[in-house]
């Protein structure tokens, strides 16, 4: 069944959009069937519980945290963290830089962006990140490589497109503003289960997808 959906959802993705397997709330059993249909990016929300998975599945998996970072919790995913999708303040990006320098490690980061109608959801505006991004050159172990957004929870596709179509707008200004020569800034986190192929059409470079590949959660299961 995952395996399935796996086969399936990777039909619908062209390169270079990579597909990250969200699988947040579910048990590693899981993880490792999708592992075994050829998967390697998987995300995870929770930093204990993907210290957790990481200290049981296969070394060659690239780590992706997608979820909001409290700076307590950063020294659990520090040593083997790929990407973390999440930052939102020049704070954490500092908490990061540090735990990173321990390990002796660079660790890439994505801002993320609020880009949604909704009030909850965490994230940056283009100024904010304007003043993140002036203020962050003595930080040398992260590495700013793109940006993240999630749409507003809508059926209305129009908006979520247009929502996209923002994101990939700041992501151009920010590369062309602070990245001019690095080509390395040039990753566009969006996209979930019900929106990937407008993401896509958008031009997201990482699809974050969790029930459409392992169904719907639990979050019964969950503390963290
Ligand atoms: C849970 C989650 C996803 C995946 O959501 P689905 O709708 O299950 O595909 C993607 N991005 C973030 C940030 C998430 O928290």
């Amino acid at each position: 069944m995952i395996k399935d959906n796996l086969i399936r959802i990777r039909q619908t993705i062209p390169a270079p959009t990579r597909l990250i397997a969200v699988s947040k709330t579910k048990p590693v059993a899981d993880l490792q069937e999708a592992y075994d249909a050829g998967q390697r990016l998987f995300g995870e929300n929770k930093a204990l519980e993907m210290r957790d998975k990481h200290a049981v599945l296969p070394d060659d998996i690239e780590w992706h945290f997608i979820g909001h970072l409290q700076s307590n919790k950063v020294k659990y995913i520090a040593p083997f963290v790929a990407l973390i999708h999440s930052i939102d303040s020049l704070a954490i990006l500092q908490t990061v830089d540090r735990e990173a320098a321990k390990h002796d490690r660079t660790i890439d980061c994505l801002l993320q962006f609020h880009i949604a109608t909704e009030e909850t959801k965490f994230g940056l505006d283009q100024q904010e990140a304007e003043q993140l991004l002036s203020h962050c050159d003595d930080l040398h172990h992260v590495r700013i490589v793109g940006v993240m957004g999630m749409a507003t929870n809508t059926d209305d596709r129009t908006l979520i497109r247009s929502e996209f179509h923002t994101l990939k707008a700041i992501f151009d200004h920010l590369r062309q503003q602070f990245f001019a020569d690095r080509p390395y800034f040039c990753e566009i986190s969006m996209g979930m289960s019900g929106d990937y192929d407008l993401a896509i059409q958008e031009g997201s470079t990482l699809v974050r997808v969790g029930s459409a590949i392992f169904g719907a959660r639990n979050y019964a299961n969950v503390n963290d």
